[in-house]
């Protein structure tokens, strides 16, 4: 699809659009934006929007404050919500600097140019297909939110216990209203918590569709009183919250991951990305878990990952390969989760993707027994390794994976370290509940 500015004009008149929200991403995965009436829509259209970069987390210096905002005409969305002051639509914009090179400190545009090198290298699209989970939990009064979770049910549950499930579907029927196909939305295994699934995407427009789904779930679990979190380990003792990520390589509208003519009807190229996300695991890790709580649920015992494997059969390892084959032949990485930039992340997982195809890397054998019961010893003979087990390490790990960091450029690699390991400082400085009860009155 390719929507052109005459049209945005056309739709702007008939749908009688009074606001213009321009988003793009910071560097922590958080959606800005910055919105203008209609009136200024010529302005908009011509990339003269400007905005002051420097209150922007991991964007630039005070001295260099002015960015422009280039809207990608594709990404045009009327909101169905809103009303009172007359429509509002939306425009995802990549970030320019006054000359109007693409900012390399955007994440967007990064992704683009990772994109680029794939089809360089001659495939013709990235397909994602994200599995989002999140938290419900009740507003109070004051429509804060508190920890109370909104219902008991759990996996693939009915009402009554599932009583986000109005929720729920009037976020699948919102979402469908702005031109999302939502495959499935069911219950989760913890109280309280949910996952929407919607249709693959090329790796931009699925990490616009992540950002846009994000913004969706919030503002209508609000609606119902409740607050949504993305959060990935709210609760402890409970499964926390993934995003894990489907995903496979096309040429020509052939998925390349999939060969007819092998056992597994897996391709040789389907094996050298797997390698390659492996060989990257830990370096990609500060990517994909990117928050001191992502770590919280990286533990063995709630589903999520912790150890470097993958499986055909089994659905615990960091690396899954569903049954399916022909067209959705595809890899699932389970350790994202939702609180990953999609752009960065996205970026990185083809990066290590792509080098392991460069460089003809293969797998250690597929894990079919359940890790998590092996011995030290026999995850050792086996070369399995562990995930980092703490923002720290990750950070560290990643500082010593030039693929991954290359798959940011330096300024994105640059701002993402000085964001997190501000992080790290200051959890590092804080006294927990858990601390005072175990040695308050020990000591
Ligand atoms: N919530 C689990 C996680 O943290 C995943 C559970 C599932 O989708 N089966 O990744
Ligand atoms: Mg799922
Ligand atoms: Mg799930
Ligand atoms: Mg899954």
């Amino acid at each position: 699809k390719t929507i052109t500015a005459d049209e945005i004009r056309q739709s702007v008149e008939k749908e009688n659009v009074r606001f213009l929200r321009l988003m793009f991403t910071d560097i922590n995965g958080i959606i800005k934006n910055v919105e203008v009436p209609v009136s200024q829509l010529e302005k908009v259209l011509a990339n003269k929007i400007t905005f002051d970069g420097s209150s922007i987390d991991g964007f630039v210096r005070i001295e260099e404050a002015d960015m422009l905002l280039y809207p990608d005409f594709n990404t045009w969305l009327l909101f169905p919500w809103g009303g009172e002051h007359g429509k509002v639509a939306r425009l995802i914009c990549s970030v320019h600097t006054p000359d109007g090179k693409p900012f390399p400190g955007d994440p967007r545009n990064n992704l683009k140019r990772i994109t680029e090198q794939m089809k360089k290298a001659g495939f013709s699209a990235f397909n994602i297909g994200p599995e989002p989970e999140f938290f419900l939990f009740k507003l109070d009064d004051d429509g804060k939110p508190t920890m109370k979770l909104n219902d008991k049910g759990s996996y693939f549950d009915f009402a009554p216990l599932d009583l986000g499930e109005n929720c729920r579907r009037d976020i699948v029927l919102e979402l469908e209203k702005m031109g999302f196909e939502v495959e499935a939305s069911h219950h989760e295994v913890a109280p309280g918590q949910h996952e929407i699934d919607f249709r693959y995407a090329d790796a931009l427009d699925a990490a616009d569709n992540i950002q846009t789904f994000k913004l969706v779930v919030k503002s209508i679990a609000r609606k119902h009183g409740l607050y949504a979190t993305f959060m990935p380990k709210p609760l402890q003792g409970i499964n926390g919250s993934g995003m894990h990520i489907n995903m496979s390589l096309f040429k020509d509208g052939q998925n390349v991951f999939y060969d007819e003519t092998t056992d597994t009807q897996l391709s040789e190229p389907a094996m050298h990305f797997l390698a390659g996300i492996l060989e990257h695991a830990r370096g990609l890790t500060a990517i994909n878990n990117p928050t001191v709580n992502s770590y919280k649920r990286l533990v063995p015992g709630f589903e999520a990952p912790v150890y470097i494997a993958w499986s055909q059969t089994n659905r615990s390892p960091l690396i899954r390969i569903p049954q399916s084959r022909g067209l959705s032949t595809r890899l699932e990485l389970r350790s994202v989760d939702p609180t990953a930039n999609p752009y960065l992340a996205i970026a990185a997982i083809l990066e290590a993707g792509l080098d392991g195809m460069n460089n003809g890397l293969t797998p250690e054998e597929g894990i079919d027994r359940n890790i998590y019961r092996m011995q030290d010893s026999e995850r050792k003979a086996n070369h399995i390794q562990d995930l980092p087990s703490t923002l720290h390490n990750a950070l560290k790990a990643l500082e010593a994976d030039p693929i991954v960091k290359a798959a940011l450029g330096e300024h994105l690699y640059q701002s993402f370290k000085d964001s997190k390991e501000l992080e790290w400082a200051a959890y590092r400085q804080s006294v927990s509940e858990w601390e005072r009860d175990q040695y308050l009155e020990l000591y």
